[in-house]
């Protein structure tokens, strides 16, 4: 049974958002009295967790993996893909997409504030002082989802730039220790900078969720690498580029035009 609540099918995904959100936010809203600016700005943040999301789910469509649905906890969001990517290419893509959707609204913020400043706006002004902390929260999100704390995105980022030197086995299993140690620091070096209790309880459990879904994928990956053929990569090239095996058996993508003439392109109908 599913206890999340449906908001709403976008680009024909659904999306959900889970009670514990709830909590989240009444507990934020507590500590801050009720503040009606705290209450928008978490709805902000989470709109922008949304939009990263969508950003990874968007991304691998191009390489014709569809996303099941993305739900929204309290430690972020998560896009369920309908199958991962093998190909490093791809996953390195699908990776950067989210934090570079941050990236993106931190941007867009920056110049909307440079607006209102030129058209005379005071900089001590609500609006500019909201929009500036909407701007950090936002570089704040695609810098800490770059922390190499696998299967985070920058954990799979290092895993795809990893695979294509010591194959997806080897480079998981090194993205998988590197990320528990990461989560192991963080956990043991919470109490020292946060006495804030709900906030120790939320850090605590992105801990324990990190340090589990890397076991998961390792074994995932384990079992798939045990049964893998050649020919099993049925993940779609974005529209020019084919998929190469190269030496060592990893795939990466390459222009189709820059493929055909060195007589390595595997892409085409029927493929894979
Ligand atoms: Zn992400």
């Amino acid at each position: 049974m599913r206890v999340s609540w449906k908001l709403g099918r976008f680009a024909g995904i659904d999306l959900y958002l889970h009670p514990t959100f709830l909590l989240a936010l009444a507990y934020f809203g507590g500590i801050t009295h009720g503040s009606m600016a705290m209450i928008l700005f978490i709805l902000l943040v989470f709109a922008c967790v949304v939009l990263h999301e969508f950003g990874h789910a968007l991304t691998a469509r191009r390489f014709g993996i569809e996303t099941v649905d993305i739900t929204i906890y309290p430690i972020g969001g998560v896009a369920r893909l309908t199958r991962l990517p093998r190909a490093a290419g791809a996953e390195l893509l699908i990776a950067l997409a989210g934090p570079a959707v941050n990236g993106v609204i931190a941007l867009a913020l920056w110049g909307g504030v440079a607006l209102l400043l030129d058209g005379g706006m005071s900089s001590n002004d609500g609006v500019i002082e909201f929009c500036k902390i909407l701007l950090s929260a936002n570089v704040l999100l695609g810098l800490f989802n770059m922390i190499p704390a696998f299967p985070m995105d920058g954990g799979r980022v290092l895993r795809a730039l990893l695979s294509r030197r010591l194959g997806r086995l080897r480079a998981t299993e090194i993205a998988v220790v590197l990320g528990r140690m990461i989560v192991i620091a963080f956990a043991i070096s919470l109490p020292f900078w946060t006495d804030d209790l709900g906030t120790l309880f939320i850090r605590l459990a992105l801990a324990a969720f990190i340090y589990k879904a890397a076991g998961m994928e390792l074994r995932n990956v384990r079992l798939q690498e045990a049964v893998r053929s050649p020919n099993e990569q049925a993940v779609q090239p974005p529209p020019g580029y084919v998929w190469v095996l190269q030496g060592d058996g990893v795939w990466r993508l390459a222009p189709a035009a820059f493929s055909a003439t060195v007589g390595m392109n595997r892409g085409g109908p029927g493929w894979g």
